[in-house]
């Protein structure tokens, strides 16, 4: 029997070309982040199976079908599904929550769901997230919200849609899943299976279910928004209230009602439709009952997940800039065993000052060499050969202009390198037309 070594189904490789890419969208993701007051939390990959069931609920499709669970001896683990509830457990037990409101955490990780791999779905995915625990207030939604689209700015995507909803508190709720239970008892038959069994247990994820034909029936499904106490319409209207003081465009889509069950209150998604079916890029909410659900006190929280993957998607659909990958900025092209010593001793003298130097290691003869150099787009090259090494200087060339300087091969070699280096910067300074801050979409311009 061959053996299988290919990368698992719904997993992806990141090759060294592309990661610029990622890097272009963790950078300004944790810079965004931190600009409102969050922090980087790191947490394990995987936890205690139970965690999950308590917090994203027995109900949802991510417990009953999608979860890698093992057992490990005794103990059952599974690998995170998502990023919320680690986090809030690595809160809790850490004591983050007895420090000073509201505490700010953000995070990029990988998770893992059984799902069928399709072109913004796959098995091993990554999210940016981020949560906030200790305000009640709407504006916290806001800021929450505000935040996402902030990102969505910076990172130049265009055509996204903010969706926003209130799927209510637990005493809305109780109303809403009475009126719900009538509505699905009347076409019972044509349920699901998984649907027929939450219809006693959670009514409202056959709202999620992803069977056509539940689909079909949900289409007239009482709607929660039409049950929303007098605390939870409040606070929806406030939040409404503040995205439009911020600038911020949304509709409110009351079919919205996300696929965990600790949601309370807000919901919302940042939607587009130039992907494909998979076009959720962000998906978030209101959690206020998760904390005490988990152990700790009556903390209301909220926060967000984006799926990386379909973000990329979207910049490489919409042609956003990347932030562009360090290149080599000194080539040395060396003949003989003593040029090549002296090669070694100067990148190793070039990279103390953070330049990115390289030779050959290949044994490879000058005009292979010197096509190597252009390949990597190598700013600057030095020939280096017994003359070169015998006069102690050598022709330091410019890559792009073809000028070539002199320069001595002695103790001031980085220094003198420096000084041609920051010319040929300023150089380039000046050709660009403007530097902004943030990539930016280039329809923009
Ligand atoms: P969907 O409705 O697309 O299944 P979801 O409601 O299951 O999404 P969340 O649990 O809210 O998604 O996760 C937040 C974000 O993570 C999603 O908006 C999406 O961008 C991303 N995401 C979720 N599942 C996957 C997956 N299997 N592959 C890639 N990205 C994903
Ligand atoms: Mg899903």
């Amino acid at each position: 029997m061959a053996i299988n070594i290919k990368r698992p189904n719904g997993t992806e490789d990141v090759l060294p070309k592309d990661v610029h890419k990622w890097l272009t969208v963790e950078k300004i993701a944790r810079e965004t982040a931190e600009s409102f007051g969050f922090s980087e939390i790191r947490i394990p990959t995987f936890e205690n199976t139970d965690l999950f069931l308590r917090s994203v609920g027995e109900t949802t499709d991510v417990v009953q079908k999608e979860m890698y669970t093992v057992m490990a001896k005794e103990t059952k683990f599974t690998l995170r599904p998502e990023g919320t509830a680690g986090t809030i457990r690595a809160m809790l037990q850490n004591g983050l929550l007895n420090e000073a409101l509201p505490q700010r955490v953000f995070y990029i990780l990988s998770c893992f769901r059984h799902e069928r791999p399709q072109a913004g779905r796959l098995r091993e995915f990554h999210q940016f997230g981020l949560e906030m625990a200790g305000s009640p207030s709407p504006c916290a939604d806001a800021e929450v919200i505000s935040l996402a689209k902030t990102l969505l700015d910076r990172l130049g995507l265009k055509n996204i849609e903010l969706y926003i909803n209130s799927i209510g508190c637990p005493t809305c709720r109780a109303k809403y899943h009475e009126a719900l239970r009538s509505y699905f008892e009347e076409r019972k038959d044509e349920l699901c299976d998984t649907c027929l069994s939450r219809l006693e247990k959670n009514p409202m994820r056959i709202l999620d279910c992803k069977s056509p034909v539940c689909g079909e029936i949900a289409k007239d499904a009482p709607l929660i928004i039409d049950y929303l106490c007098e605390e939870c319409s409040e606070h929806f209207e406030k939040l409404k209230n503040y995205l439009t003081k911020l600038g911020i465009d949304y509709k409110v889509n009351p079919k919205i009602v996300r696929g965990l069950d600790y949601y309370t209150k807000t919901v919302f998604e940042f939607v587009t439709t130039e992907i494909g079916a998979q076009g959720t890029v962000c998906g978030g909410g209101r959690y206020d009952g998760l904390i005490e659900q988990l152990g700790g006190q009556h903390i209301p929280a909220l926060g967000f997940a984006m799926g990386i993957e379909r973000l990329l998607l979207v910049m490489e659909k919409q042609g956003c800039d990347y932030l562009t990958p360090k290149k080599c900025d000194i080539y040395f092209a060396t003949m003989g065993d003593s040029a090549l010593e002296k090669a070694m001793e100067l990148s190793r003298e070039l990279r103390e000052y953070g330049y990115f130097a390289e030779y050959d290691m290949m044994n490879r003869g000058l005009k292979a060499q010197m096509k190597y150099a252009n390949k990597i787009g190598a700013a600057f090259t030095v020939v280096l050969g017994d003359n070169e090494l015998n006069e102690g200087k050598a022709k330091l060339k410019n890559m792009e202009s073809g000028d070539e300087k002199e320069i001595l091969l002695d103790n001031k070699f980085t220094a003198n390198f420096d000084a041609v280096y920051i010319d040929r910067m300023l150089e380039s300074l000046e050709d660009a037309e403007a530097f902004p801050a943030f990539p930016m979409n280039k329809e923009s311009e």
